[in-house]
């Protein structure tokens, strides 16, 4: 299938397959993103727990804060995704047929984006601190400590 959700990094050592279409697809133009990715932003393929399956190798994973992980292969270096308690989720450069899945969520992380990447769509833009996602996470994270 065509739209059939696979993909992995540049070496092929982490593969991975999705079970179910993804939540959303969004831009994050945090500077946490644009220095673990060397851009100016990440799209994401942000996925429920449980839908993204590895198929092959294990990524290596940095705890980047509390509340998030990111997964990165440790032969080619790719980065992967970002995972946090109740979300995984993968970069969109990493899928085997990107094509097939436009962006169709936000833009989070506004507060961060360089002043000349210009946003050319009207997906709505967020502040990181209004992420819902976002919002589940720090309070998972907070509970976890306790
Ligand atoms: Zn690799
Ligand atoms: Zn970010």
């Amino acid at each position: 299938m065509k739209n059939e959700i696979n993909g992995g990094c540049l070496c092929g050592a982490i593969r991975y397959h999705a079970k179910s279409n993804p939540k959303w697809i969004s831009y994050c133009h945090c500077k946490m993103c644009q220095k673990a990715y060397g851009q100016a932003s990440g799209i994401f393929l942000g996925f429920t727990k449980d839908v993204l399956v590895i198929t092959k190798g294990t990524p290596k994973k940095y705890k980047s804060s509390s509340w998030a992980e990111r997964s990165f292969c440790d032969n080619c270096g790719s980065p992967v995704g970002v995972s946090y308690t109740d979300l995984d989720s993968v970069l969109i450069g990493t899928l085997d047929n990107p094509d097939y899945w436009p962006p169709n969520g936000c833009h989070l992380g506004i507060e961060s984006k360089i002043q000349w990447d210009l946003i050319k769509d009207t997906l709505p833009q967020w502040r990181t601190e209004d992420d819902p996602d976002f919002i589940e996470a720090i309070k998972a994270s907070k509970v976890e400590k306790q």
